[in-house]
């Protein structure tokens, strides 16, 4: 198989793929007796045509389901071309595609941006999920269960993991990255250290990412201390009375200590800030 020398498709158990894109987002391709079910649909109609060409590589089975981890347009602009397809969500997930000003705000800022595709960005059609849940669900794909679970907000209202019991495979989304610091414009900080916590009660041996390498059980619970950390130590600034400015300054320094080497530290100037103001 040719691919892009910036995207690997590794096996990561029988039938179960990861596709990684460097710097870009990851999804997953998972091959049933009857036909494929992707997680993520990707950033723009043009990252789906690649990603439809490279499961024709694997196999000649329809792509019959997508799953959007949640609503990013990173993850879901990609929807719209996968026609015939049962797309599955999260109610909420539903919800913020299908919420007007949050997505024009996004498609502005990517239009007026000075990456490649942001062209592009004008003629997504935003295509929102067509089967959603609230809790959770069960596809069983080639005799395996693939199990949707939703456990609360966190990096946005409506991210679902993709659980594959057998395996202990799990498909995080953004929600969980191995070292790596996510967005968090939309996030819920403080939700997001429940949801972290029932995460990590599931068996899991690896984790595909929304962004990044794939991850262990140990990269997992470094994933959700590094929340724990971060919403704890913003709490404790504004406890101490600090303003917005001092208390970013003070949580950056705290947790440079032990997450300094992570990627996207450096983004932590601009998007604590925001993060503060929404726990005060
Ligand atoms: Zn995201």
């Amino acid at each position: 198989m040719k691919l892009r020398p910036d995207i690997k498709i590794i096996e990561i158990a029988s039938n179960i793929y990861a596709r990684l894109h460097d710097n870009m987002t990851n999804s997953g391709i998972i091959v049933g007796d009857e036909g494929v079910l992707i997680i993520d649909s990707l950033s723009m109609p043009s990252f789906a045509k690649d990603l439809i060409s490279d499961v024709k590589h694997i196999t000649d089975k329809p792509i019959k389901y997508v799953i959007d981890t949640h609503a990013h347009w990173d993850h879901s602009w990609g929807n719209e071309e996968f026609n015939d397809v049962t797309i599955i969500g999260h109610q909420n997930c539903y919800l913020e595609m299908t919420d007007v000003d949050w997505n024009e705000e996004w498609r502005s800022k990517i239009v007026n941006g000075d990456d490649s595709w942001a062209k592009e960005a004008n003629i997504v059609n935003i295509t929102p999920p067509n089967l959603t849940f609230e809790s959770s669900m069960s596809l069983y794909i080639g005799g395996r269960q693939i199990e949707l679970i939703y456990f609360g907000k966190a990096h946005t209202s409506g991210d679902i993991f993709i659980n594959i019991p057998k395996e202990k495979i799990l498909f995080t989304g953004d929600v969980i990255q191995r070292r790596k610091i996510p967005y968090l414009g939309d996030c819920y900080p403080a939700d997001w250290p429940h949801t972290n916590d029932k995460i990590s009660k599931l068996p899991v041996d690896i984790f595909v990412s929304g962004h990044g390498d794939n991850g262990n059980h140990n990269d997992l619970v470094e994933a959700k201390t590094f929340i724990n950390d971060l919403v704890n130590y913003s709490k404790n600034a504004l406890d101490e009375g600090r303003n917005i400015k001092q208390a970013t300054e003070i949580v950056i320094k705290t947790l440079s200590d032990r997450y300094e080497n992570w990627t996207g530290f450096e983004s932590l100037d601009e998007q604590i800030p925001d993060l503060i103001m929404k726990l005060s």
